[in-house]
């Protein structure tokens, strides 16, 4: 599986550094965002470094849109809320990944958020998050 050497992202899959797990299988990974956008903001990694999202082979595409449709539903249980939005964008950190934001109606942060939200969650409270998706899946 293709791994670039100075990516955070391949780092993390090879557990060179540590993250907020929330799931793992042969084909993905999934974290929480340490400079999250709203709260339980989530990334959905393939395993393989791909820059972009559209170089993945046709199958991996809609098998990696199922399992983003999956977690969208479990965040807007966790969060009770019908509002997850789903962001590509793609240069922030050039291994394609796929954000999850679970959004509330008066959390007013706008159609789409542009920045990590202040305070950012401490260390335990970003645990707690994780852990509760976790319980959920
Ligand atoms: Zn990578």
């Amino acid at each position: 599986m293709h791994k670039e050497k100075d990516c955070i992202f391949c780092k993390i899959i090879t557990k060179e550094l540590s993250c907020y797990k929330i799931y793992e299988d042969e084909n993905l990974i999934v974290i929480l965002d340490i400079n999250p956008y709203s709260i339980g903001h989530t990334l959905i990694i393939p395993k393989e470094h791909f820059n972009w999202l559209w170089e993945i082979g046709s199958k991996e595409y809609y098998e990696l849109m199922g399992k983003t449709k999956y977690f969208a539903n479990i965040l807007q249980k966790v969060f009770k809320t019908e509002w997850v939005e789903m962001v590509v964008a793609g240069i922030g950190i050039q291994h394609t990944h796929i954000h999850l934001l679970p959004r509330q109606k008066n959390d007013g942060l706008g159609e789409l958020p542009t920045k990590p939200i202040i305070p950012k969650p401490n260390d335990s409270e970003m645990q707690k998050i994780a852990e509760n998706i976790r319980k959920a899946l």
